[in-house]
């Protein structure tokens, strides 16, 4: 399989690949002319008919026989599904060296030992955006949101790496630089212990201009680089860095994310900080909008729940995550009765731990179905499917754009292979897909009608090359001491009431 470039323009068909339509599956072809889906037609039925979309195609003589036609390169996806591609709407790419060593603490802990071993090297940034990328995509991916952790004195580098990464693999990416501006003790609440934070390394003004200075520099959708602002989220930002966000976001027409409300501790400090919640908070000052997304969203109230709505704010589902941290059950049937947005984020590979986005939906999907006895309420695949890809979509504001099949939307697709043993025997392909253990199941993806993976391989860089750089880059541990752990522990005993104190 090959695509036909014209510098930048890419022009080629896929045809006989099953997509849903409203009364089941059909046998489709999909055109793609310079970067976006010029038309979709069913194959069995004429191109005159309501169900072809498009105009002025070249797609006027039905059947297909394959190869290329009139110079246009023809792809057979015969047995094979062709779904939008997906959003991983929250991660943190370089908590991929810490997978899987972290012990089972609660975030406010976790994360302090996470920033003990945080990378401080600008080429381990750049692996782990590849290895991110690489296993968003052999998951069903085609963007991702990297809310990215950066090295202090390095911050535009760390940002440079990533970029580079990602454009390398040729994934959609959304980079939020990671900022706040008080120190890490801060995201804890006081209780009456009267604890002191040290000051944070930057000031909250210094940190705005590097963030002018990131977008300026990286901010290119052209090129398939967005940035966005993302402070970390109300525990460790003060008002005016929030609000220096939004300015920037009204100025630069970018989107804002931000962590929010993922523990029961948070709660508590949001009532400390604010004598309110922390959803509250954020509407009056401006923060909450149709460009916001927020990832968590654990610990919400039946009238926050209602501002995220009127907001019309997204909700990004990272159910893997609240789970390793033991953060609680986000109240996802609620948001979408409620009208909320909701998309699936992995979050970081060091509190999932891994990067696999149909694992996510899975688990985000069914997880609710013990919140809820009315199974109507249940989120079916269907649902799952449009949540990770349109879903992902609007809360990047970019649904005009990307996240479902449709004439004039970008070509960010994925074709999954309907004869990987994890799918068969043939039944439902959308509820193999989501409620099985889908393994090797992307066959090929394109990102703005460029292919970046074919027969199951990432075809835009060597991952053996990367396996053997991460491999040599790390070690075989079972056993670290974390100081910053051993320094908190005893105050986030105190302040959450949990026995002995220490
Ligand atoms: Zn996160």
């Amino acid at each position: 399989m090959s695509i036909k470039t014209k510098g930048q323009s890419v022009s080629f068909t896929i045809q006989n690949a099953l997509i849903l339509v409203e009364s089941g599956y059909e046998t489709t072809a999909v055109q793609v002319v310079d970067n976006c889906i010029s038309a979709i037609a069913l194959q069995n039925t004429s191109f005159n008919s309501p169900s072809y979309q498009g105009e002025n195609s070249p797609l006027n003589s039905p059947p297909y026989q394959g190869g290329a036609r009139g110079g246009e390169t023809v792809i057979d996806a015969k047995n094979k599904l062709l779904l939008p591609g997906f959003v991983n709407a929250h991660t943190h790419s370089s908590e991929m060296w810490q997978r899987g060593i972290i012990p089972p603490l609660p975030l406010e802990l976790w994360i302090a030992e996470l920033y003990d071993f945080t990378p401080l090297d600008t080429e381990q940034i750049y692996l782990s955006a590849l290895g991110t990328a690489v296993e968003t995509l052999l998951s069903g991916g085609t963007s991702v949101v990297d809310h990215l952790v950066l090295i202090p004195g390095q911050e535009l580098e760390t940002i440079a790496a990533a970029v580079s990464a990602y454009q390398e693999v040729g994934i959609r990416a959304f980079i939020g630089p990671l900022i706040q501006d008080a120190s890490l003790t801060a995201g804890m609440p006081a209780g009456d212990t009267g604890i002191e934070h040290a000051a944070y390394i930057r000031s909250t003004q210094a940190t705005l201009d590097l963030m002018k200075s990131a977008i300026e520099q990286f901010h290119n959708p052209e090129k398939g680089v967005n940035i966005l602002l993302a402070p970390t989220g109300i525990q460790l930002c003060s008002d005016a860095l929030f609000q220096g966000c939004i300015e920037l976001s009204d100025r630069y027409n970018l989107c804002r994310h931000a962590h929010l409300l993922e523990t029961p501790a948070q709660k508590k400090l949001a009532q400390e900080k604010y004598g309110c919640s922390a959803v509250e908070h954020l509407k009056q000052i401006g923060y909450l909008s149709p460009r916001t997304s927020l990832a968590h969203c654990v610990w919400l109230e039946d009238s926050d729940i209602a501002i995220m709505a009127e907001t019309r704010s997204t909700v990004v589902h990272n159910p893997l995550s609240n789970l390793r941290l033991g953060s609680g059950i986000a109240p996802v049937l609620k948001y979408r009765q409620a009208g909320v947005n909701v998309s699936f984020g992995c979050d970081g590979a060091a509190s999932n731990d891994g990067q696999d986005l149909l694992e996510a939906i899975k688990i985000g999907s069914i997880l609710h179905n013990i919140t809820d006895l009315d199974y109507r309420h249940w989120i079916s695949p269907l649902q799952s499917v449009e949540m990770a890809s349109l879903g992902g979509a609007k809360g990047l504001n970019a649904s005009d754009e990307m996240g479902s099949l449709e004439v004039g939307k970008k070509a960010d697709f994925v074709l999954y292979d309907l004869t990987s043993l994890s799918l068969l025997p043939r039944t439902d392909p959308i509820g193999l897909l989501v409620l099985g253990r889908p393994t090797n199941a992307v066959e090929s993806v394109w990102i703005n009608g460029r292919q970046i993976v074919g027969s199951g391989k990432v075809t835009t860089i060597d991952v053996d090359n990367l396996r053997q750089e991460l491999f040599d880059r790390s070690e075989w541990s079972s056993k670290r001491q974390s100081p910053m752990v051993s320094e908190i522990e005893s105050h986030y005993r105190q302040v959450m009431k949990l026995q002995g104190y220490s």
